[in-house]
């Protein structure tokens, strides 16, 4: 796949001025480009994708630079500013852990980290009891592998199999990328290890069959079966576009891993925390994972990340043969702690249902307005607009770029295109979005798309 490499040329563009974005000097900021090539020289490439806006404070759902612009944030970073950025509480807890004099405790009890996970056992469905504190994502998708394995192994050596979908994401790391759907992302493992397998993932648009029968016959066609599997693991939605799987279809998967000794995981590490307009996005579907594992929105802030599972999975190690050196991070315990309270007692799951509505509204008309917009996925504050060329199908690639960038010349932010051919404008604002800044954002939206 070409990458697309935006303009790093400072230009004149179109002065901005709503209540929501402020756009008052050349695109980049010239001043920001000696700090752009630092990065550059210090990093690697791969660090190099995103719009060239070099954030100085984020707050609420809005991202500022030094220079005197302010951007309406469509990407919570990326999906994590659940409750909003910088939050007022959020800042606090972390300051008063940190001047109350605790930095570090590694897997040694703590208060803090008691009261979270007493709390994420309480907000989560009846059944998940235990909770496995982590730092990242893909860590997540590790442990849960993890467990499901040495729990399948137990019942028959041969019950290994991890079942994932195409085109999903996992995160980075061997087992992770093992179980991600996307071909190019794993071409660096070379040889595969056995026992990853994929499904086609029921979109409706890349995959028109969504019947569950395409899961068995796809096995079928695999040559295993239940008594090879030892989970089946799912995005709550495909995190690349904003996708979801039909209800039936989750609800006959998760009966047939039920029949199967299967373990159901749901990779929450998008979804979870208010994000889809339920709690948590496998609520959609009526049912219950084993193993959910979540990250990024749990403190809408520091790094941490979470298992959460069955006892009878989550207690397969014994003392001290399944930790992590930064397992419950104090400070990152009370940064989850606020975030979590400030999501409930805000009401911001259901502002991510009611404000999402609109949006989805508003985005299903631009659609109409647009053919290059071949699909537009999602619930609550997540959609994903899929950009095609003529044909409606083909990704364009080089299109979504363009609007991607022409947005962030009018003050609207997201991050690059992901997902299928790279080619989803990904829009996930900070829960604690208006309808008027919902408003404000599309008409710059509708301006950037008009102009690629
Ligand atoms: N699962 C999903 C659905 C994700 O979106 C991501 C990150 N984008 C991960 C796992 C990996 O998380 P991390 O980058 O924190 O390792």
């Amino acid at each position: 796949m070409s990458a697309y490499s935006y303009n790093m040329v400072p230009r004149d563009v179109p002065k901005v001025n709503t209540k929501f974005r402020r756009i008052a000097t050349k695109i980049p900021v010239p001043e920001s480009i000696p700090i752009l090539e630092v990065l550059k020289r210090c990093e690697p490439i791969s660090m190099t994708g995103q719009p060239p806006v070099v954030w100085d404070r984020a707050e609420g759902f809005q991202v500022f630079d030094r220079w005197g612009n302010m951007w309406l944030d469509w990407s919570s970073g990326v999906l994590v500013a659940n409750c909003g950025h910088g939050r007022d509480e959020v800042r606090r807890s972390i300051v008063e852990q940190v001047e109350h004099g605790l930095l570090h405790n590694y897997c040694f009890p703590s208060e803090v980290r008691a009261k979270l996970v007493e709390k994420l056992v309480q907000i989560s469905p009846k059944g998940l009891d235990k909770v496995f504190l982590l730092t990242t994502g893909s860590e997540t998708i590790e442990n849960a592998i993890k467990l499901a394995r040495t729990y399948g192994r137990r019942k028959s050596q041969k019950k290994i199999g991890v079942v994932s979908f195409t085109n999903a994401f996992h995160g980075r790391t061997l087992g992770a990328q093992m179980a991600g759907g996307i071909p190019q992302l794993k071409d660096w493992i070379g040889a595969f290890p056995p026992g990853f397998y994929q499904v086609p993932f029921p979109d409706g648009f890349r995959c028109k069959d969504q019947s569950f029968s395409l899961f068995l016959e796809t096995l079928r066609k695999l040559g295993i079966d239940g008594s090879d599997i030892a989970c089946v693991l799912m995005e709550s939605y495909l995190g690349g576009g904003a996708s979801f799987p039909p209800k039936e279809y989750v609800q006959e998967l998760s009966e047939w891993c039920r029949r199967n000794e299967v373990v159901l995981i749901f990779d929450e590490v998008q979804a979870g925390f208010g994000r889809t307009g339920k709690l948590f996005g496998f609520e959609h579907f009526g049912v219950t994972p084993d193993i959910m594992c979540c990250g990024k929105g749990i403190t809408s802030s520091l790094p941490m990340s979470a298992v959460i599972g069955r006892k009878e999975l989550m207690d397969l190690y014994g003392p001290g043969e399944m930790t992590s050196t930064h397992t419950g991070n104090p400070v990152c315990a009370a940064a989850a702690l606020s975030s979590i309270e400030l999501i409930e007692r805000e009401g911001l799951v259901e502002n991510s249902r009611r404000v999402g509505e609109i949006l989805h509204k508003e985005l299903r008309e631009i659609r109409e307005r647009h053919d290059f917009i071949g699909a537009v996925h999602g619930k609550g504050l997540v959609a994903g607009l899929h950009i095609v060329k003529e044909d409606g199908y083909e990704p364009d690639k080089e299109r979504a770029f363009k609007i991607v960038e022409r947005s962030m010349e009018k003050g609207l932010l997201f991050f690059s295109p992901v997902g299928y051919g790279g080619a989803t404008i990904k829009i996930c604002p900070p829960l604690n979005i208006n309808e008027s800044a919902v408003m404000d954002g599309i008409e710059a939206l509708e301006e950037a798309m008009r102009e690629s």
